[in-house]
């Protein structure tokens, strides 16, 4: 059960030792027993080597780590260290990339629904660039920089009407999407734009979504995304930043292949042919989506007439993915006993028949107490974690080389019941 080609297809640092899975050298079960489950685990060698792949392919870009993916501020610290910025969606994510090191010189911020708190604080930090998301954010950018004495740097975010081919829930850069502006609105919201004093046009922003495992539509977004950039230039606009965002998809199911950022290089930097500005990608999922790995316990097997129910301790509050896209989540033993395989569904404790994490899935027999690990969890995992049905979130843990340590406690309940 435990095949060791195909776990390293999704992290090369999974092993298989005497039938048991490690990850960086380090025993996932012995995790489980010290921390207690559910426990989020990442290898940052993993989150290393996949910020040096976007610098190879993409040499002078600046890579911006999308904090949503996971916030962890050790997280980012790793992606940071080696030389990454942060795509930030809000102010609590600026203050995560601050706490993990990152040079706010190297933040660029979108987000539909900025506040003007979160703005202040960004103006205040004088972060590399704002992508702007509609007419009035201009308008407010520029009252906020005015009166903190300062010029804020923008693009506007365009959407360039393109389909990810992806779940639609993570689709952005249609027509029909909350994300951006049109071409059109574009051009009419950088000739008002430098109009308005305290702000300074840098760039042009878009991102088409998330998990695209096909890299021909950021084609065809960097191709339109090229022609505003020479229609704004010929205005005499001065774009220094190409930011063309994140979304490269990952392996999910052990037949997907989550493109290369070399291939991503191949497909987009063609295009780029005479364009003067610097590229800014933002790339989330494929930083830390096969860093990370959920692992739980199982808790009760249950049959019914029908069905077998696995029942561990790791519900959709813990890893939310299969409940809201239906996604498919690799789940393997951390420990094979050689057992025969049984097609089971692999639910969660919470009273919710959306609670799964896997759904008629072939697995080896399991017991009361073995644990199970749960792959590609890194991104938008613990991200996206709640305490719904007043259960605190789970512990995280970073792996390097052998050694580990806690970057996250598991919360209390005293946390979670605070109401003042
Ligand atoms: C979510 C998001 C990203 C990252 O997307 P991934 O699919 O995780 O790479 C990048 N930029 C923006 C603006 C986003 O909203």
């Amino acid at each position: 059960m435990l095949d060791e080609k195909v776990l390293k297809e999704y992290n090369p640092y999974l092993e298989v030792k005497d039938g048991e899975l490690y990850l960086e050298g380090v025993s996932l079960k012995s995790l489980a027993q010290e921390f207690g489950t559910p426990l989020y685990v990442y290898s940052a060698s993993y989150i290393r080597d996949r910020i040096k792949a976007y610098k190879e392919a993409f040499s002078g870009a600046l890579i911006c780590y999308a904090v949503k993916a996971n916030f962890n501020p050790e997280v980012i610290r790793v992606a940071g260290e080696e030389g990454a910025g942060a795509d930030i969606v809000s102010g609590g994510e600026l203050l995560a990339a601050l706490k993990g090191g990152i040079d706010p010189a190297k933040i660029v911020y979108a987000g539909v629904g900025k506040t003007v708190p979160e703005l202040e604080l960004a103006v205040e930090k004088e972060i590399l660039m704002f992508n702007v998301e509609s007419r009035d954010e201009l308008y407010v950018l520029d009252e906020i920089a005015g009166r903190l004495g300062k010029k804020a740097r923008i693009a506007i975010r365009v959407n360039p009407d393109v389909d990810p081919k992806t779940h639609p829930y993570i689709s952005t850069g249609m027509k029909k999407s909350k994300f951006g502006v049109n071409f059109e609105t574009a051009k009419e919201e950088y000739r008002l734009a430098r109009e308005l004093k305290n702000l300074e046009i840098v760039g042009i922003h878009c991102h088409i979504g998330s998990q695209l495992l096909d890299v021909s539509p950021y084609r065809e977004a960097v191709e339109k995304v090229v022609g505003l950039y020479r229609e704004l230039t010929e205005e005499g606009f001065e774009i220094r930043y190409l930011d063309i965002g994140g979304g490269l998809g990952i392996k999910y199911k052990p037949e997907d292949r989550g493109p290369s950022p070399h291939e991503l290089a191949k497909e987009v930097l063609p295009l780029l042919e005479g364009v003067e500005a610097q590229l800014i990608l933002e790339p989330g999922r494929s930083i830390t989506g096969n860093a990370g790995l959920l692992i739980s316990q199982v808790q009760f097997l249950k049959d019914k007439e029908i069905k077998h129910f696995i029942i561990v301790d790791a519900g959709m509050n813990d890893l939310v993915r299969p409940a809201i896209y239906d996604a498919y989540h690799h789940v393997v033993p951390v420990e094979s006993k050689g057992r025969e395989h049984i097609i089971a569904d692999i639910v969660g404790p919470i009273c919710e028949t959306g609670d799964f994490l896997a759904r008629d899935r072939r697995i080896e027999w399991l017991e009361r107490g073995d644990y199970i690990a749960v792959l590609s969890a890194g991104a938008y995992g613990f991200a996206m974690a709640s305490h719904y049905n007043v259960r605190p979130r789970p512990a995280e843990v970073l792996i390097e080389n052998g050694s580990y340590r806690l970057i996250r406690k598991r919360e209390s309940y005293e946390y979670i019941l605070n109401t003042i």
